[in-house]
């Protein structure tokens, strides 16, 4: 196979949520597994909806994910390019203007359905001679304009679906022109697709439909089309749609929630896969795992408790180098390699490591209950000479163990409050050094 060329071509009118991301993650990871190009596209035709501050939004996200794009462009600076498409469609008579209002397509609509028939588009429009045209332009209507479908069957073989069939008399011709002469989506897709050599669509299946049209264009003005992956939809923990919560799962929200960029990536590709949803530390390693066979047909199921444990695996096992910067930004205190080995597998997130750092370098408050005063107070005496280390701990407590006969629970509990005034917590072994010596003592009063 040679190596593939794919887009992910996001529209700028709202933030990039996981159901966005987990396409753009599909198309990076299978184009980078196989030495192919990522290519970046913004469907920015609706001038209305869309913004730049939500395309460089939409950069800044990916950018975080690390999803590289090698090239990228804005459908907006190229509507010059789609109108000599759409000529081209005109000069070849599969592209004809219609001039019925949105009510009367309506009512066409309803009468169709109350017949039994489906809501397919009459092509009445096909029957309109010159005269008519320029009578109905008189009278001050625009024609929206419609790609003549052959009524034959469109066939390919989806790379996630498997075998497709759509039968074109069963649709109704796209409008790909408005009245206002502004393009619909599924032109300027095909033509920039043609244009950079896009060698797989792949994308949401809500856009199966569309892919019937869309290759008879492709074949139309390019001779031939893609190749089509088209992923089944995310749907939430209880089968509803996502859409539903699209603030709250954008990556701008999952980020300030916490969650690093590689477990929203490591939980989205797997999710509806045969493969087990694991933490992964880099996109190489899930480029290397990614196959189209390993997609199910099913809607994935996307439950943020599943991210959140996922996330808090990932934090547990992170080195310090990538946590660093964020350690420092908590407090100078908790640049620490050795603190972020000893807290991180009590964090659900970097930043929880911040609630430990008052613990072991400020000043904890001890606790120690009344029938371990004693206990606590000679336990000092007992503290290994000298600066203490990770085996500080141990030596320490079995000293402990013999010079009082305490064992278990009753021995390290009391140690744990007056040390960090806390029941759990990490590792004394870790813990216990960090505080350091002088601390220790004070804290045992
Ligand atoms: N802008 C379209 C969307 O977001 C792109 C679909 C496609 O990938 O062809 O749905």
């Amino acid at each position: 196979m040679t190596a593939p060329i794919v887009r992910f071509a996001p529209s700028p009118t709202g933030r990039l949520h996981v159901g966005n991301v987990r396409t753009a993650l599909v198309n990076w990871l299978f184009s980078q597994g196989q030495g192919g190009k990522f290519i970046l596209r913004i469907d920015d035709t609706d001038l209305e909806r869309s913004t730049k501050e939500n395309e460089a939004i939409l950069k800044e996200d990916l950018t975080w994910l690390g999803l590289a794009w090698a090239d990228t462009f804005n459908q907006s600076e190229r509507f010059g390019i789609y109108d000599q498409a759409a000529d081209k469609l005109r000069a070849m008579d599969l592209l004809y203007p219609a001039y019925e209002t949105a009510e009367e397509l309506d009512v066409k609509r309803k009468i169709a359905q109350s017949r039994g028939r489906p809501p397919v588009y009459d092509r009445a429009a096909l029957n309109l001679t010159d005269a008519d045209r320029a009578k109905l332009e008189a009278s001050g209507l625009k024609p929206h304009w419609r790609f003549k479908l052959s009524g034959e069957r469109v066939e390919w073989n989806d790379l996630v679906r498997g075998p497709q069939s759509i039968d074109t008399s069963s649709v109704s011709d796209p409008v790909l022109i408005r009245e206002d002469g502004s393009y619909l989506y599924t032109l300027p897709s095909v033509v920039d697709d043609i244009e950079a050599n896009i060698t797989h669509v792949v994308r949401g299946e809500d856009h199966v439909t569309n892919s019937g049209a869309q290759i008879e264009i492709f074949m139309a003005l390019g001779g031939k089309a893609p190749e089509m992956a088209h992923m089944p939809l995310l749907v939430g923990a209880d089968g509803s749609a996502l859409s539903k919560r699209i603030g709250s799962l954008s990556v701008g929200q999952l980020r300030e929630r916490g969650i690093e960029a590689m477990s929203i990536c490591s939980h989205l590709a797997k999710l509806g896969t045969s493969d087990n949803i694991e933490p992964r530390s880099t996109l190489a390693e899930l480029a290397a795992e990614f196959s189209f066979s390993k997609i199910g047909r099913a809607p994935a199921r996307f439950d943020e408790t599943d991210l959140e444990n996922l996330n808090a695996a990932l934090v547990h096992a992170m080195p310090f180098a990538e946590a660093q910067a964020r350690l420092a930004a908590i407090d100078p205190r908790a640049d620490n390699e050795a603190f972020w080995l000893a807290v991180r597998e009590n964090c659900a997130r970097v930043s929880d490591a911040g609630n430990w750092v008052e613990m072991i370098f400020g000043k904890a408050e001890a606790m120690i209950a009344d029938e371990d005063r004693e206990f606590i107070i000679g336990a000092g005496a007992h503290l290994p000479a000298g600066e203490l280390t990770a085996s500080s701990w141990s030596e320490w407590t079995n000293k402990l163990k013999a010079a009082t006969g305490r064992k278990g629970k009753t021995l390290f509990k009391p140690l744990r409050l007056a040390l960090t005034g806390m029941e759990h917590g990490p590792e004394m072994a870790a813990v216990l050094p960090l505080i350091g010596r002088a601390k220790v003592l004070e804290r045992l009063g």
